[in-house]
């Protein structure tokens, strides 16, 4: 059977079986895919700690035709973030990461700017760059990667920049912003925050000081606009999202 091999993310892994283990891996070409690790429940087993959820490596596997699982035979390791994850709040928020990919990556289609994203949000954590901040970053580039994002500076209906004090909204479909004189529904106040985030977003690299260009309270209004979308599109509250909040 022919060897293949994909750069990866490794966003989760469960047991199967006794001796095996299911992994779920982002890969850089391939989009998401499944596998199985055969024999890496088993002491001394040859993956080592390269199956570890957030690892960057190189995977080696085959894949049968017409199966939907891969078998991997093995993993170098590219890079780890082990330390990052100590921290328990850090380690509930990449595995919110993983499940937002989860949902939305097709199986088997590049996915380039996703799998970038993740590495360079990791990079910066390691780096000691603050976990809020880098949270409301990969949020916002995750909702404009899938198409998600809506303009954040012009209101949808007459297009008039939302700035000022002027209240914005989301609307009932979390698919756009309306000015206060068009808006359908008056729920979800977005404050102009948002439209300033996203700017600075687009702008710079994932952070890697504790420097915040954002108050609190700002990042908070940030956090429930950008939440409320996520939500909306994936028709669910993500369930990592509901222990970060506990
Ligand atoms: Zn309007």
């Amino acid at each position: 059977m022919p060897l293949d091999q994909a750069e990866a993310i490794v966003l989760r892994t469960s047991p199967l079986g006794e001796q095996d283990k299911l992994a779920v891996v982002l890969t850089r070409d391939k989009g998401l895919i499944r596998g199985v690790a055969k024999g890496a429940r088993k002491f001394g087993n040859r993956f080592g700690s390269s199956l570890e959820p957030m690892t960057y490596v190189t995977m080696f596997y085959h894949e049968k035709e017409r199966r939907d699982l891969i078998t991997i035979t093995g993993c170098d390791l590219v890079e780890s973030f082990f330390e990052v994850q100590s921290d328990l709040r850090t380690s509930l928020t990449l595995s919110y990461f993983a499940e937002l990919i989860e949902e939305v990556v097709p199986v088997r289609a590049r996915e380039d700017v996703l799998f970038r994203l993740l590495l360079s949000v990791l990079r910066a954590l390691r780096m000691k760059g603050e976990l809020g901040l880098l949270t409301r970053y990969f949020e916002v580039w995750f909702l404009q990667a899938n198409g998600f994002l809506p303009d954040v500076h012009r209101c949808r209906q007459c297009r008039k920049a939302l700035e000022g004090e002027e209240a914005a909204w989301l609307s009932p479909n979390k698919d756009g912003i309306f000015c206060d004189a068009c808006a359908p529904a008056r729920r979800d106040e977005v404050r102009r925050e948002l439209s300033r985030f996203v700017q600075w977003a687009r702008k710079n690299p994932p952070p890697t000081t504790d420097e915040i260009p954002f108050t609190p309270g700002e990042l908070k209004a940030v956090q429930k606009s950008l939440q409320a979308m996520i939500v909306y599109h994936l028709e669910r509250e993500p369930k990592s999202l509901r222990y970060i909040r506990d």
